[in-house]
């Protein structure tokens, strides 16, 4: 569908420094995101590093809180004074390193929307649930808990990111077929709430996106894009990676 506007978001994890902020600034121009949504989601401590009308920032996690006493968290409209438009909701290393919900992470896309920023939520299945067979209904359960919490209006402003957890940083994508088979499955699931949702929904694909392999994965027709974190970090496979999705 030509209609989706191609996302490209790079997620620096805990990686990066001031240096690699002015690399980013200095070789990212408008071009690359003439027709691509380019987002740099930095380490928290980074954003006030960047000043660049180029792309979009984002943040890589944020509470479920407005504030008060929740030690080393931080909050949507701290996220949004620092610049960010953008906020990743449910990453897998969330949910494994700090057991992260479903209802958790469906909280989280509910505030970052009441401050009128765009969640990026993660799903995404282990190998242990792909070797058994049972990839639809895991996603299923991770779409139900936002499908619960989330009115139609508020589904339709959320990009949704599908993050095989056995392709993450691991050098082992996804083929193709099988990031296009779940992105069909996760949006004909949306689809079942509300038609005109599901096709404008965009859906990112993350794993291992590599140079090489980026054209063909976004070239799916249910493929709006990537998430891309180890090859985020060097500003020359970023910009391949966002001219793929043009
Ligand atoms: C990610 O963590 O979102 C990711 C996709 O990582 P990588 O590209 O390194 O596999």
């Amino acid at each position: 569908n030509n209609k989706r506007k191609p996302f490209v978001a790079g997620n620096w994890k805990m990686n990066g420094n001031r240096s690699l902020v002015e690399s980013f600034v200095a070789s990212l121009d408008s071009d690359v995101a003439q027709h691509v949504d380019v987002v740099i989601c930095p380490p928290a401590v980074l954003l006030s590093s960047f000043n660049s009308a180029s792309f979009s920032l984002g943040a890589q996690d944020v509470s479920a809180q407005d504030n008060g006493a929740h030690t080393g968290d931080m909050s949507v409209d701290m996220f949004k004074e620092a610049g960010c438009e953008y906020i990743i909701v449910g990453h897998s290393e969330r949910r494994e390193d700090h057991g992260e919900s479903n209802a958790l992470i469906a909280d989280k896309a509910k505030k970052v929307l009441a401050g009128k920023l765009t969640p990026i939520v993660c799903v995404g299945e282990p190998l242990s649930v792909r070797e058994a067979g049972n990839v639809e209904s895991y996603i299923a359960e991770q779409l139900d808990a936002l499908i619960t919490a989330l009115s139609v209006d508020e589904l339709a402003k959320c990009v949704i990111a599908y993050e095989p957890i056995w392709a993450i940083g691991t050098g082992k994508t996804a083929s193709p077929e099988q990031a296009q088979d779940v992105h069909r499955f996760i949006r004909e699931y949306f689809a079942k709430v509300d038609e005109a949702l599901a096709n404008g929904l965009r859906i990112l694909y993350g794993g291992s996106v590599k140079p090489d392999n980026a054209k063909t994965l976004f070239a799916q027709a249910d493929v709006d894009g990537g998430l891309i974190g180890g090859a985020s970090l060097k500003v020359e496979d970023f910009i391949s990676i966002c001219q793929a999705a043009n």
